[in-house]
């Protein structure tokens, strides 16, 4: 864990956060320049840039580094799991903890101390099943090497 620098509070940071915390769609920079431009039109997308570099080394919001897809933020900062549509790109939170014990049998098996851990779940959202099964016609769109029943039971 990297200590928290202080961090010196400005409008755009302000702005920048409060828009980040009232989303769940993990949005890329680009994506958050257009909500903060509703409120600060004036604002460049190399201020938003930097802003979000500043914020996420403060430990305010979560830069996410997920495989195959523009960078992400995050403004939930608890350790959670992604899980990442492989055909529209869109990502959500998988619900329920991180599983600490992944740590400790990995640090078993491995020479490393285990620090942290990052797992991404890949699959198709209800959307994007949905419009599967509507092209495919007659209803049995399940795309192929999906196992049935994946991450179907989480909650
Ligand atoms: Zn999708
Ligand atoms: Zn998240």
């Amino acid at each position: 864990m990297q200590a928290k620098a202080p961090l010196r509070k400005t409008k755009q940071r302000e702005v920048i956060l409060e828009e980040l915390n009232k989303v769940k769609t993990h949005p890329t920079a680009d994506e958050i320049y257009d909500m903060v431009r509703r409120s600060l039109p004036n604002i460049s997308l190399g201020t938003v840039y930097r802003n979000l570099e500043v914020l996420s080394e403060a430990g305010l919001i979560r830069k996410l580094d997920l495989a195959g897809t523009q960078k992400r933020f995050d403004g939930d900062t608890r350790e959670h799991y992604h899980v990442r549509c492989n055909r529209c790109g869109r990502v959500d939170d998988v619900p329920g903890e991180p599983i600490p014990a992944i740590e400790r049998a990995i640090g078993r098996m491995s020479d490393y101390v285990i620090e942290s851990h990052r797992l991404e779940f890949t699959g198709y959202c209800p959307e994007c099943q949905k419009e599967m099964s509507q092209m495919d016609g007659n209803s049995k769109a399940r795309p192929k090497g999906r196992p049935r029943g994946e991450l179907e039971s989480v909650d």
